[in-house]
C-alpha cells in the first residue's frame, strides 16, 4: 500500500467495508494512520472483519456498523456514533454495490429498483448527510465506486451498468456543486476484479474477457483501494469529477 501523509488522523467512513475492494480500502487508510468507520449489511461480517483488522491493537481506531443504507434514521444514529468518538468525518468512500446478471425479460420494478437502492441512492443518502460535515471543516473528500460498466456497460444485469451510469454523473454532478465547500468528489472505475462478487460470475465469461486484457491480468482489491487513498489524499488536491478507470487498460 502506497503511504500518504496527509491521510494521517482522517476520519474515513467506507461501506461495504466487511470484504473485497472495501475491505483492502479499510486496511489502506489504517495503514496510512486514518481512523476508519466500516459498514456491512450484517453484525456477523462486522463481526467477523473485526476480528481479521486485529481490533485488540486498533481499538481506537476502527469501528465497525452495519445499519440499513435505505434508513436515514440507522445512518444518522451511526454518524452521531462516529463523531461522539472521532469528532467528524473527512473522508467518504461510498463502495457498498450490488451486481446483476439478469435478462431484460426476466426484470420486474422491485429487481430493478433493489440494485439502483444500494448502487444509487444508498450513496446518495451517505454523501447528503456527510457533506454537511466536510463543509463546515472547509475540506471533504467522497469517492464512489462506480465500474468499467459505466463506460463499457454490459451484456446483461442492465439495472447494473444503469446504476454506475448513474454514479458516474452523480460523481461529477456534486463535484461541481461542492468544489466551492472545499470537497472533492471523485470515483474509481474498477475492471475485473477478482472478489466475491466477480466469483460468482460464469467463469468462462471471466477468462474471456481477462485475455483482452492489455495488462494481461485480473485486478486485485488493492489495485483499487490504491487509487482510492491516493484520490483521498492531498496528492489529489486539485482533482475533483474524475472517473479514474483502474481497469489493466482494458476500458478507460
Ligand atoms: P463484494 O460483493 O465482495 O462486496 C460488496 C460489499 O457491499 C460488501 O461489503 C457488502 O456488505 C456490501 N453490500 C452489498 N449489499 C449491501 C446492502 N444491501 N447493504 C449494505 N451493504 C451491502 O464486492 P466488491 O467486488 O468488493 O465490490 C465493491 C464495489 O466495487 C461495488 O460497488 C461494485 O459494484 C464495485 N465493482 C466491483 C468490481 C469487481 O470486479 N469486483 C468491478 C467494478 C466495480
Amino acid at each position: 500500500m502506497n503511504q500518504y501523509p496527509s491521510l494521517q488522523g482522517k476520519v474515513v467512513v467506507i461501506s461495504g467495508g466487511t470484504r473485497g475492494i472495501g475491505l483492502a480500502c479499510v486496511q489502506g487508510f489504517l495503514a496510512n494512520g486514518a481512523k476508519v468507520a466500516f459498514l456491512g449489511s450484517r453484525q456477523e461480517t462486522v463481526d467477523s472483519a473485526l476480528k481479521q483488522f486485529n481490533m485488540e491493537q486498533r481499538k481506537d481506531s476502527i469501528l465497525g456498523f452495519c445499519p440499513n443504507l435505505q434508513s436515514e434514521t440507522e445512518i444518522k444514529e451511526m454518524l452521531d456514533q462516529i463523531v461522539d468518538t472521532w469528532g467528524s468525518v473527512d473522508i467518504l468512500i461510498n463502495n457498498a454495490g450490488v451486481s446483476d446478471a439478469k435478462s431484460i425479460y426476466e426484470y420486474d420494478d422491485l429487481h430493478f429498483s433493489e440494485v439502483m437502492k444500494i448502487n444509487v441512492d444508498a450513496a446518495f443518502r451517505l454523501t447528503r448527510l456527510c457533506a454537511p460535515m466536510m463543509k463546515e471543516k472547509g475540506k471533504g473528500a467522497i469517492i464512489n465506486t462506480s465500474s468499467m460498466v459505466s463506460i463499457y456497460a454490459q451484456r446483461s444485469g442492465s439495472a447494473y451498468p444503469t446504476s454506475k451510469f448513474a454514479v458516474n454523473g452523480m460523481t461529477k454532478a456534486l463535484a461541481r456543486e461542492l468544489g466551492k465547500d472545499g470537497i472533492r468528489v471523485n470515483a474509481v472505475a474498477p475492471g475485473i476484479i477478482e472478489t466475491d462478487m466477480v466469483k460468482a460470475l460464469d467463469a468462462k465469461m471471466i477468462q474471456a474477457m481477462a485475455a483482452n486484457i492489455p495488462l494481461q491480468r485480473l485486478g486485485k482489491a488493492e489495485d483499487i483501494a490504491d487509487a482510492v487513498l491516493f484520490l483521498a489524499s492531498d496528492a489529489a488536491a486539485y482533482i475533483t469529477g474524475a472517473i479514474l478507470s483502474v481497469d489493466g487498460g482494458f476500458v478507460g
